[in-house]
């Protein structure tokens, strides 16, 4: 059964309609990369499956249950976490305390303070450190530390490598591998399309507001998702939401 089912949700911002009835599931332990190009709705429909933008219409419904009109924090506590772009950490607080913060959310499961530091080794040296004194890197490293505080049934990761250095998003997606090895569900929108077919089981592409294509990374290749990406092939498979 999938741990996340999106149906038909559509959300807008203001008369601009973002996202148009998107369709998709995520499975235990699946990775699903969302990709296509700026402004497709990605980030939109990842703070709508978070519940910090509403949605116009359709569900979004984990472990069967439909969520409704949860708001933001307590979809973190049934098990929705997002990395948001840009990490929003409190830098003026301590690595430990940005870590802690989450434990707020009441869930617990194999993700402890413990857990977390030795999943994410670089963090062990600056547990003291204000957050906002890291790298790039470091602090994306914070980012999905607090995000596995709360012990998400699944984790929603928005371009976590934007404006890191190549040996910075090595060490987020080698950090991501171990999450993934504990049976973490995630959705990881990325721009790399290297990324993506390194690190994804699943490709689900975006083209104003719609999946136009979706598919087993192991049976799609660059190309076609490059063309579904500036909407070369969406004609053919308009419609395929899965
Ligand atoms: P990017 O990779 O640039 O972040 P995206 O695929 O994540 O793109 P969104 O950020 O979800 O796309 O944007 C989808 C559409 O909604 C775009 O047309 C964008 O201009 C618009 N949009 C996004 N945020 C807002 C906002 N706060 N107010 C108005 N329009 C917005």
């Amino acid at each position: 059964m999938s741990v996340l089912e999106v149906v038909g949700i559509a959300a807008s911002h203001g008369l601009l309609q973002a996202v148009r009835g998107v369709d998709l599931s995520v499975a235990a332990g699946e990775r699903l990369a969302l990709v296509g190009a700026n402004g497709a709705g990605k980030t939109t429909l990842l703070r709508t499956i978070a519940g910090i933008h509403r949605a116009a219409s359709g569900q979004v419904r984990l472990d069967g249950r439909e969520l409704g009109a949860e708001p933001a924090h307590r979809r973190v506590a049934s098990g929705v976490a997002l990395v948001p772009e840009g990490r929003r950490l409190f830098a003026s607080m301590s690595v430990a305390d940005n870590l802690r913060v989450a434990t707020s959310a009441g869930r617990t499961g194999r993700w402890t303070f413990e857990s977390v530091v030795e999943a994410l080794p670089q963090l062990k040296p600056k547990l003291k450190s204000p957050a906002g004194s890291l790298s790039g890197g470091q602090q994306q490293a914070v980012a999905i530390g607090r995000a596995l505080m709360t012990n998400p049934r699944v984790l929603l990761l928005d371009e976590v490598s934007l404006g890191l250095s190549p040996v910075a998003v090595d060490g987020v997606y080698a950090s991501l591998a171990v999450v993934a090895r504990e049976g973490t569900s995630m959705i990881v929108v990325e721009q790399d399309l290297r990324r993506v077919f390194a690190v994804s089981d699943r490709i689900a592409c975006m083209l104003e507001g719609r999946v136009v294509a979706s598919g087993d990374t192991t049976d799609m290749t660059r190309d076609e998702v490059m063309g579904h990406y500036f909407g070369h092939r969406a004609a053919a498979t308009a419609g395929d939401g899965r």
